[in-house]
């Protein structure tokens, strides 16, 4: 929190993209931002403009005691809404985890999101913040906004709202209701460029979003009005289709069809490959072959290594999914999923 007030309020950038929003041509120390409801609020501008130069350790200090990742259960909850049960779970992608107070209604009588989730928003941080940092904003119920994720400039993604809430995101109660809400770190000034490494992350969790709630295929429209009113299968919106602001920035803006493009490769990869093996055939045993194996989060090698397993050790194999024409098992421990190739059934 060093730079004046002087240089924080003449510089062109959006902060955490719902707190700060565009304050060139700002002549005062206050900005507009939106309440969940879409009501307009005051906030300080300058009370978050410090965080955009990136990891602020004395945010991050401040907060270190309750700083390690919240548990969350990535078990799926069921709601009925509408009368029809959906079913909602959050991302094994995440490595840090922060739980905002910023979500669902303000007296707190709504406590889920209401609408099934059939649309993405992605927003620009305008800071290349630590998925941490942007967890320490997201904590202060002041801030008044969160998102379900973010992605640090290092690729790494924090979650902050679980899926099956609706977070403060978007300046528009109606389309957080059915969006998840992407927070990614980026310049603090236009375009707002993001990293290679929060780019591919970007499609990485897009993808595993979009495949967890049904979303068949991510339709990107150049047209605001197709975008906000789902025409033609629109189901990416952005925040300047709802704030007069820049958010997401050009740079993801002008790729919103890029990251469709690539985020729908990966679905049709995956599309008919996951096996829903019966529950008859399950759980049956493995011994290691291969002299080590990694133990991970989730099936597939995009998912953080959680443990080894050695050769020749026996596990139960509860549950099977192919990824990429490999299949992988979950261990009836718990502990994650396995590579079967390194494996050999045993009786
Ligand atoms: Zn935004």
């Amino acid at each position: 929190m060093t730079k004046s007030l002087f240089l924080r309020l003449t510089s062109a950038f959006v902060c955490i993209c719902l707190m700060i929003p565009m304050l060139a041509g700002c002549s005062g120390n206050k900005a507009k931002t939106d309440t969940p409801s879409g009501e307009a609020l005051d906030v300080r501008a300058d009370e978050y403009a410090g965080l955009v130069d990136g990891y602020d350790p004395e945010v991050d200090d401040l907060d270190a005691e309750r700083s390690a990742s919240d548990e969350v259960s990535l078990a799926g909850t069921v709601l009925t809404l509408n009368g029809e049960e959906v079913t909602f779970s959050n991302s094994r992608l995440v490595q840090y985890t922060k739980i905002s107070p910023n979500k669902n209604d303000t007296n707190g009588e709504v406590t889920h999101r209401t609408h099934k989730i059939d649309t993405i928003t992605i927003h620009c941080m305008a800071g290349q913040l630590s998925v941490e940092t942007c967890g320490n904003v997201f904590a202060d119920k002041d801030a008044k906004a969160s998102s379900n994720y973010g992605i640090g400039s290092d690729g790494r993604i924090g979650m902050y709202v679980e899926e099956k809430d609706r977070p403060w995101s978007s300046s528009n109660s109606e389309n957080d209701n059915r969006a998840v809400t992407i927070e990614v770190a980026s310049d603090s000034s236009d375009p707002y460029a993001v990293t290679d490494a929060a780019y591919k992350s970007l499609i990485k969790l897009v993808a595993d979003i979009c495949q967890r709630n049904e979303i068949k295929k991510l339709i990107w429209s150049a047209d605001k009005y197709t975008r906000i009113t789902h025409q033609k299968g629109a189901n990416m919106t952005v925040h300047r289709d709802f704030a007069n602001k820049s958010c997401p920035g050009d740079y993801l803006y002008s790729r919103m069809g890029d990251i469709a493009k690539k985020v729908n490769a990966i679905l049709s990869q995956n599309a008919g490959t996951k096996t829903s093996t019966t529950k008859s055939e399950f759980p049956y045993m493995v011994k290691i072959k291969a002299k080590m194996t990694d133990v991970r989060k989730g099936a597939g090698t995009e998912y953080d290594i959680v443990t080894t397993v050695k050769k020749g050790e026996v596990y139960t194999i509860v549950e099977e999914q192919k990824v990429n024409s490999e299949t992988w098992g979950k261990l009836k421990n718990g502990a994650g999923w396995i590579n079967l190739k390194d494996t050999e059934k045993v009786n």
